[in-house]
């Protein structure tokens, strides 16, 4: 398939140009308020050593728009190294004045894949955090080929009935923007396996398990107008099949990748941030379910973009309001240029910025 091909064109010169890191460099945390289950409380994020995305290490070169993989170790790294780091983090923030909390721990990848993080390594950090009472949820991140009963049963024996949720990262429910254009390898039907599976252990295990869906805004070969389209669809498709959570995550220009490629020639821009405004506040005016707005990048060149006088302005609303649920409400001049966008992107079908040429 000539995206794969070009996945693994480009991942295998990035590895060749950039040393890996050491487990010590990968591991880093962060502690703020987030949105939780049971509403605004501290919440504590720590990226875990790993080796790397096993679907970014294998033959398919991994996500056309993602390079988490090159922040990673590339190798395999020991229980004691993992543990050690994690500690680390851990012990760094003020926790235990906080009466509930939320752990969300990153891996890169694939948090329930053994091979990204060793069995041992994940049950003695699910331990630490079940031993704290104030730790009321943990939050991971897996592709669905991992979510198997057999995981999360082991999980839920260390856990008891703290909240356990998975992301994944789904991107969009459309098969061939997914495969094609993203190189995911998964199809809608195996997330909606994944997250089946999670809702019968909850049913009849009772497990307080929930899922969650990360949306990509913008991926390469869609236009500024398909990009909202097919993101507020994707959030219905959600909601239907029962995702508890979403979170939208507009495109940014990760370094060596496929979509960074597109970038420099000159056919791919990220999406303005008045996309992701219409796509947030239409989800959290038609559907009963939180969801969350991801303001990475937003302004900076290689991230979405409004105009100098409202770039800062709305991603501090956005982060505001990521908390309240409520609709973004702001207006500024550039909004113009945005629905020129938009309203003509189905006649040119343009997946970059529109130049107004001046004919006269
Ligand atoms: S987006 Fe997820 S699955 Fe894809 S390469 Fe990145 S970490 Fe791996
Ligand atoms: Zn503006």
């Amino acid at each position: 398939m000539e995206i794969e091909n070009l996945c693994k064109k480009i991942r295998k010169k990035a590895f060749e140009r950039k040393e890996p890191k050491t487990p010590e460099q990968v591991g880093v945390s962060w502690y703020n308020d987030d949105l939780t289950y049971d509403g605004v409380a501290k919440t504590l994020f720590i990226i875990l050593p790993t080796p790397g995305c096993a679907w970014a290490l294998g033959d398919s070169g991994g996500c056309t728009m993602c390079s988490y993989v090159s922040d990673c170790t590339l190798e395999p790294i020991d229980t004691p190294t993992i543990l050690k780091i994690f500690n680390d983090h851990l012990s760094r923030y003020p926790i235990a004045e906080e009466d509930k909390i939320s752990v969300k721990l990153f891996a890169s990848g694939s948090f329930l894949n053994p091979y990204e993080l060793p069995r041992d390594a994940r049950d003695e950090i699910l331990t630490t955090l079940a031993n704290m009472d104030n730790v009321s949820e943990i939050i991971v991140e897996s592709r669905p080929e991992y979510v198997k009963e057999e995981y999360l049963d082991e999980i839920f024996e260390i856990i008891g009935n703290k909240l356990f949720e998975v992301s994944i990262g789904l991107e969009t429910y459309d098969d061939y923007t997914r495969l094609k254009k993203i190189n995911k390898g998964f199809t809608s039907k195996d997330f909606e396996n994944a997250v089946t599976t999670m809702q019968k252990l909850r049913k009849t295990k009772g497990y307080n398990l929930k899922s969650k869906a990360y949306i990509f805004v913008k991926p390469i070969l869609v236009s500024e107008k398909q990009a909202i389209d097919e993101a507020i669809e994707t959030a219905n498709w959600c909601s239907l099949i029962g995702v508890d959570r979403l979170s939208f995550c507009p495109a940014t220009i990760h370094s060596r990748t496929v979509i960074e490629r597109f970038w420099r020639k000159g056919v791919y821009q990220p999406p303005w941030i008045w996309s992701c405004i219409e796509i947030i506040n239409t989800v959290r005016q038609t559907l009963d379910i939180p969801a969350l707005l991801d303001t990475s990048g937003f302004g900076s060149r290689r991230g979405p973009y409004n105009c100098k006088k409202c770039n800062k302005d709305l991603k501090h609303m956005i982060i505001r309001h990521n908390l309240t649920q409520d609709i973004i409400e702001y207006d500024c001049e550039c909004k113009n240029e945005w629905f020129g966008e938009i309203n003509n992107s189905d006649m040119n079908k343009s997946t970059t910025k529109i130049k107004h040429i001046t004919l006269y």
